[in-house]
């Protein structure tokens, strides 16, 4: 069950999330960052780190944004390993 990056994060695109991430799991969607659902171990580190408050467990989060990061075309997709990777 991975954690899931919401609508709070658009606009936001801080980083926190991915600089305590053990396993790489965040992309940059382009307004927003999403977790690759497949690397997720569910640790819970990027969403205490979050302070928009943006990331939840799966089955604390819409239809719509479990989709939107499953979905993400991953392959394509800046990898986001730190705050220093991301384009604003
Ligand atoms: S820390 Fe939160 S708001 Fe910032 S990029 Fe990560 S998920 Fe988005
Ligand atoms: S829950 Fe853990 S493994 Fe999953 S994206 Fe967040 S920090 Fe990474």
């Amino acid at each position: 069950m991975p954690r899931i990056v919401t609508g709070a994060c658009i606009g936001k695109k801080h980083g926190d999330c991915a600089e305590v991430c053990p396993t790489e799991c965040f992309f940059d969607l382009g307004d927003m960052l999403v977790i690759n659902p497949d690397d997720c171990i569910d640790c819970a580190a990027c969403e205490d780190a979050c302070p928009e408050n943006a990331i939840f467990a799966d089955d604390e989060s819409d239809a719509k944004w479990i989709k939107i990061n499953a979905e993400a075309d991953f392959g394509s997709l800046k990898q986001i390993f730190s705050k220093d990777d991301i384009v604003r």
